[in-house]
């Protein structure tokens, strides 16, 4: 496989650029090598500047649920875009983009931001403004975005990295920071015992998907989410879920869809910006109140709500109908099977886990069956997972280029795509197990 333009272009880069890139995942730090640079994508498809073709499983982390470059989407962004990109001022589209998010799931109202890290910030403001308490727990390996006092723990990036927190994160802003472990329900107990009355809300994502796919635990039929739901508000606390990876992706709803756990508030992003940057938090109309013009909680953004960004994510949300969530859970169902018997045929131990469709598989060690946290999501051979992403990659499959990441699918991985994706899997199961 040639890949001397992304070579050139990776040193030139980082002449320009911190380590050459963006976002600190897209440099293949924890993988090794070189990151591709990407020239267009078209469906499950992205093509590099060296001209090499690849089936994408990272779908720009989510976002691309319909596949990259869909007409509709394209052509309304064009559209849109023709009658001016921002003015600073209302527009009817987010009117229907936040009617389609309101209709979706268990918020009644929501306020639409650039980022998820804009949303996650912005909605810990809302819960200690209205809560008058300062301190939030979070659960070690959820990553939230990259706001000061969620980088903590945090996963994603940053677990590639095992940065735990990050140089530049003031201890004042971390001391208001719990951490427990995923699905720990004792030491959630135990800090609320302690701190009860000075914590503002619990913060989590919906379903992990940043330390690998962790699903909520269930214990005497009450799910994690809703064991959390009940604690936090009988300590006057509020549930916010995470959903910036899982909304609109792991069902029409999201994690809500899967579980039934009506949050306080929520936090979207990834899919419904349709590959531009939008997000959004939310809540019922009474909480959501308390945000500025209507209440006393500051946020703002000269952005927010863009027609272009704002367009591309309706037009996602309402192309992705019941039809397009059967089409990626059966896809998902068909690649968690192929995965794990190709790994087991070569004799390389692992545990697949899932959300929905949102799914990760985890170089464990022998007679592990279960990752509930990130403490054993850790302790996964992360030079089999090496391995086995270069040999995938090689044959043309790009794969989230850390152990520690969701696999993507969207609506365009069809039986030829996914074909192809199996025929390159005994290869890597192999070099995994050399590894
Ligand atoms: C991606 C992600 C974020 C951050 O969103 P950005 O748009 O990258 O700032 C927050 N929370 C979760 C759960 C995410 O997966």
């Amino acid at each position: 496989m040639q890949t001397s333009r992304s070579l050139e272009l990776f040193e030139s880069a980082q002449q320009v650029i911190p380590g050459g890139v963006n976002s600190p995942v897209r440099a293949f730090q924890a993988v090794g090598g070189t990151p591709r640079f990407i020239a267009r994508a078209k469906g499950p498809h992205l093509f590099d500047v060296d001209g090499n073709e690849y089936v994408d499983l990272v779908c720009s982390w989510g976002p691309m649920l319909l596949g990259h470059a869909h007409p509709e989407v394209l052509s309304a962004v064009a559209r849109t875009a023709a009658d001016g990109t921002s003015f600073g001022a209302p527009t009817e589209l987010e009117v229907q983009l936040a009617a389609e998010i309101v209709g979706r799931t268990p918020v009644e109202q929501v306020r639409l931001v650039n980022s998820g890290t804009e949303a996650t910030m912005s909605v810990l403001r809302l819960a200690r403004g209205i809560t008058g308490r300062d301190k939030i727990l979070k659960f070690a390996g959820c990553y939230h975005g990259h706001v000061d006092s969620l980088l903590v723990a945090a996963g994603s990036g940053a677990a590639t990295l095992a940065i735990p927190g990050s140089p530049g994160v003031t201890v004042a802003t971390t001391e208001d920071t719990i951490v427990c472990e995923y699905n720990d329900r004792a030491a959630v107990e135990a800090a609320f015992a302690e701190h009860g009355d000075a914590i503002a809300c619990v913060i989590t994502e919906a379903a992990p998907g940043n330390m690998g796919v962790i699903p909520p635990s269930v214990v005497d039929g009450e799910n994690f989410n809703a064991f959390l739901a009940r604690v936090a508000r009988a300590h006057g606390a509020l549930f916010i879920s995470d959903e910036v990876m899982t909304g609109f992706r792991v069902s029409r709803q999201g994690q809500f869809g899967l579980d039934g756990v009506v949050p306080d508030l929520m936090t979207f992003g990834k899919v419904m910006g349709g590959g531009f940057p939008a997000a959004a938090f939310g809540g019922s109309a009474e909480l959501m109140s308390h945000l500025a013009p209507a209440g006393a909680v500051y946020q703002a953004g000269t952005l927010s709500g863009n027609p272009v960004a704002t367009v591309a994510g309706l037009t996602t949300l309402r192309l992705a109908t019941d039809e397009v969530y059967a089409r990626i859970d059966a896809a998902s169902d068909r690649l968690r099977a192929e995965v794990a018997g190709a790994l087991t045929d070569a004799g390389v131990a692992h545990v697949i886990q899932r959300s929905g469709n949102l799914f990760s598989v985890f170089f464990t060690d022998e007679g592990v069956t279960t990752v509930p946290d990130y403490a054993t999501a850790k302790g996964q051979h992360v030079e089999r997972f090496r391995a086995f992403f270069h040999a995938m990659l090689d044959q043309g499959v790009y794969l989230p280029p850390s152990a520690f990441e969701a696999w993507f699918l969207s609506a365009t991985h069809d039986e030829a795509v996914l074909t192809r994706i199996v025929e390159a899997l005994p290869t890597a199961a192999r070099a995994a197990a050399a590894a």
